[in-house]
C-alpha cells in the first residue's frame, strides 16, 4: 500500500498571506520505517538529551521557537530543515511528493482548503492508477495531521471518498483519510517541512528549502503531476508545475 502523509501551511483567513499550501510525501509501507529512522537519527544528533520529544516543524525551526531558540544561529536552524528534507532522498524504491499551492484570491469564493484537498486526492488517485497500469497494483491511504483544519478536512474527506469528486470517483483509496498526531509520527513532521518549503518559496520568495525537493514531485514523461500551482494567468513562475505544464516562464 502507498501512504500519503499530508500537512498544510499558510493561513486561510489571514488577508496578509496570499497562499494556502497542502502537501506531503507518498511512500510505500516498507519505506515508512526508514524515513522515520532517518529523522530520529537527525533528532538525536541535534538534541541528544531529549530527541524523542524533539519535533520537526518548519514554522518553529526557522524563526527559533521552543527548543529551536537554543540554537542561536538561524543559518544552523535552516541547515537542520534542509538536512531533514534530504532524508527522503535516501529512500530506496518508489516514493514521491505531492503538493498543491493555492493563491487564495484565484479560487475565491471557493474554499482554498477544499480546492487543495480535492486536487491532492485526485493527483494521488491518478498516481495509483498509473502504478496499476505499470502492473504495480497498490491501494492508497491518506494520513493527515490531527491538528490541521481537522473538522473541515474530515467533512471533506468523507464527502469526497464516499461520493466522489468533480472529476469522477476515486478508485484506489482504501478508506477515508486518517488523522494522527504529529508528535506520534515523524512522517507528518516531514509533510510539515514539505509544506513549509513550498510556503517559503511562494509566499516569501525564498527557495532555500524548496530547492532541496523541487525535483521530487510526481512526474511522468517530463510533465509534473504531483505539484499544482494555482495562480493568476499573467504571473510568471519558474516552479516545476508552471514550467512543465504551462510553458513558463
Ligand atoms: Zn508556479
Amino acid at each position: 500500500m502507498y501512504l500519503l502523509y499530508l500537512d498544510d501551511a499558510g493561513s486561510v483567513e489571514s488577508r496578509d498571506e496570499r497562499y494556502f499550501v497542502l502537501s506531503g510525501i507518498c511512500l510505500f509501507e516498507r519505506q515508512i520505517y526508514y524515513l522515520s529512522r532517518g529523522l530520529d537519527e537527525l533528532a538525536k544528533a541535534i538534541c541528544p538529551q531529549d530527541h524523542e520529544a524533539l519535533e520537526f516543524h518548519g514554522s518553529h525551526m526557522l524563526p527559533g521557537k521552543g527548543f529551536w531558540r537554543s540554537i542561536r544561529d538561524k543559518s544552523e536552524r535552516a541547515a537542520h530543515i534542509r538536512h531533514a528534507l534530504e532524508e527522503c532522498m535516501k529512500l530506496q524504491g518508489k516514493w514521491t511528493l505531492f503538493g498543491v499551492v493555492v493563491e487564495k484570491a484565484e479560487v475565491s469564493p471557493e474554499d482554498p482548503i477544499e480546492f487543495a484537498f480535492e486536487q491532492i486526492c485526485t493527483r494521488f488517485d491518478a498516481f495509483l492508477k498509473r502504478q496499476h497500469r505499470q502492473r504495480n497494483k497498490q491501494r492508497g491511504l491518506i494520513i493527515l495531521d490531527k491538528h490541521t483544519k481537522e473538522t473541515r478536512l474530515q467533512t471533506l474527506a468523507n464527502k469526497f471518498v464516499k461520493s466522489g469528486h468533480r472529476y469522477g470517483q476515486f478508485c484506489n483509496l482504501v478508506d477515508v483519510p486518517m488523522f494522527v498526531d504529529s508528535s506520534a509520527t515523524r512522517l507528518i513532521q516531514f509533510a510539515d517541512l514539505v509544506s513549509y518549503a513550498l510556503w517559503r518559496k511562494f509566499e516569501r520568495q525564498d527557495a532555500m528549502f524548496f530547492d532541496v525537493i523541487k525535483g521530487a514531485f510526481d512526474s511522468e514523461g517530463g510533465v509534473v503531476h504531483g505539484l499544482m500551482h494555482k495562480k493568476s494567468q499573467q504571473q510568471p513562475c519558474d516552479c516545476p508545475y508552471c514550467t512543465t505544464r504551462l510553458g513558463q516562464p
